[in-house]
């Protein structure tokens, strides 16, 4: 996952200030590596962590995909990031600031800001730190005039439900649970996994390569060595899972990379044992905070008076045909109508019952003798400059698409009629 994966993004970040720039933390060495690992020097580039990898069925939150992370693991600091942003503010300062500002006015390296905050303009639903402040322009005495700072900010990220990991061999999943250390699965020694996933990630998309780094990785912490990644360097006769076993088994344990774990919630030994070992984990880029979407109500498009789309504009989700299928498939009529109508683009609008019209409707003057205060000026007749008759109107509920798609339709010659019952 390459291009996603956070990593080092580069040797000189301390004097740096991207506009924004994604860093891990708590990176580590590969056990697991090319050997041109080390001459490329990528060791001062970490983009990920030895995991210890269980691979069961779990309590259901490692279904499809998912993975259960030890939140003691990322309480350890696994996975742990930060992103750094930037700001300009020009110089000056106001006596509300003095919260945040040091005595030469800039702001405290280190200090807490929050969305709003006026040291500089720090827009953003989540805490960040004040990292580094630069003074653009001059100090001495030459012309130019110091008289910008730029602020480097960082905001923490540590490993959220709904971010997504991923190996080195594509099998990326998203974290659906922190669970706790306690409750996690152990093995005979005690050790507990980092993360929990799936057996069903391999059959149809056939890692093999994964379960081969399992081994290699947990052989390689065993006896405290690098292990080559290099390919087709074992064939039939000489396997690479016989390589790794045997490492295994020198270190006391089993040949084939299984381990008899017991319930952390029952303290039961599992039926079956289970295939555990380290494998290096990347975090990717996309994550939760980032991608959330909420809305109640709020802007609608002008033209259709449905709402927008759009995360940053608090706009909705769209329930496209394939939802309205399922929908209907499960009998929810009731949610399908609150979906589609109600929560949409509902609109009362009048219609006359004789023609069916609803362009056709006017509303009269109020106080005339007329009962109905909207008139179908089709089904009227003038009498001596008055309308007689065009009373037979009503007022139904219609998505205001419909009404727009009978004005596009009118203006290209096409009258729509609406039959009105009762
Ligand atoms: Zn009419």
């Amino acid at each position: 996952m390459g291009k996603q994966a956070m990593g080092t993004p580069g040797t000189a970040l301390r004097y740096r200030s991207d506009n924004k720039i994604y860093r891990l933390q708590t990176g580590q060495t590969p056990i697991v590596r090319s050997p041109l690992y080390s001459e490329y020097g990528l060791d001062n580039f970490p983009n990920g962590m030895n995991a210890v990898v269980a691979v069961i069925s779990y309590t259901g939150y490692d279904m499809d995909d998912a993975m259960i992370l030890n939140k003691s693991a990322h309480e350890r600091g696994f996975e742990t990031k930060f992103i750094f942003g930037k700001a300009y503010q020009r110089i000056g300062i106001r006596q509300d600031w003095l919260r945040i500002v040091d005595m030469d006015g800039l702001p405290t390296i280190g200090q807490l800001v929050r969305d709003g905050d006026a040291v500089f303009i720090y827009r953003g639903s989540e805490d960040a730190y004040i990292d580094e402040v630069r003074l653009l322009g001059s100090e001495g005495g030459d012309s130019k005039p110091m008289q910008e700072i730029s602020i480097k900010y960082r905001i923490p990220r540590p490993p959220n439900i709904g971010d997504k990991f991923s190996s080195r061999h594509g099998q990326k999943g998203v974290c659906s649970q922190k669970w706790p250390s306690i409750d996690m699965p152990f093995t005979e020694s005690g050790m507990q996994p980092d993360i929990i996933i799936n057996p069903h990630a391999f059959p149809s998309r056939m890692t093999i390569g994964m379960f081969v780094e399992s081994l290699a990785g947990k052989s390689g912490a065993l006896h405290g060595i690098a292990q080559d990644s290099t390919p087709f360097r074992f064939d039939e006769e000489n396997t690479a899972a016989d390589y790794f076993g045997h490492q295994l088994k020198v270190a006391g344990y089993n040949y084939h990379g299984n381990e008899p774990m017991y319930s952390g919630i029952t303290g039961e030994e599992l039926h079956a044992d289970i295939y555990i070992g380290v494998v290096y984990y990347q975090r990717l880029r996309h994550m939760v905070n980032d991608k959330y979407q909420v809305r109640t109500t709020g802007k609608i498009s002008e033209l259709t008076h449905q709402p927008i789309k759009g995360r940053k504009k608090g706009g909705g989700i769209r329930v496209g045909e394939m939802e309205r299928d399922s929908l209907l498939a499960h009998g929810g009529a009731f949610l399908l109508q609150d979906r589609l109508f109600n929560c949409s683009d509902y609109t009362q609008t009048w219609v006359c019952r004789a023609c069916g019209s609803f362009l056709s409707t006017m509303p009269s003057v109020r106080g005339s003798s007329f009962g109905s205060m909207v008139r179908c000026r089709r089904c009227a007749d003038g009498l001596g400059g008055r309308f007689v008759g065009g009373k037979d109107t009503t007022v139904v509920a219609v998505p205001y698409v419909l009404k727009y798609l009978d004005v596009e339709l009118s203006a290209m010659g096409i009258a729509m009629k609406f039959n009105i019952s009762p």
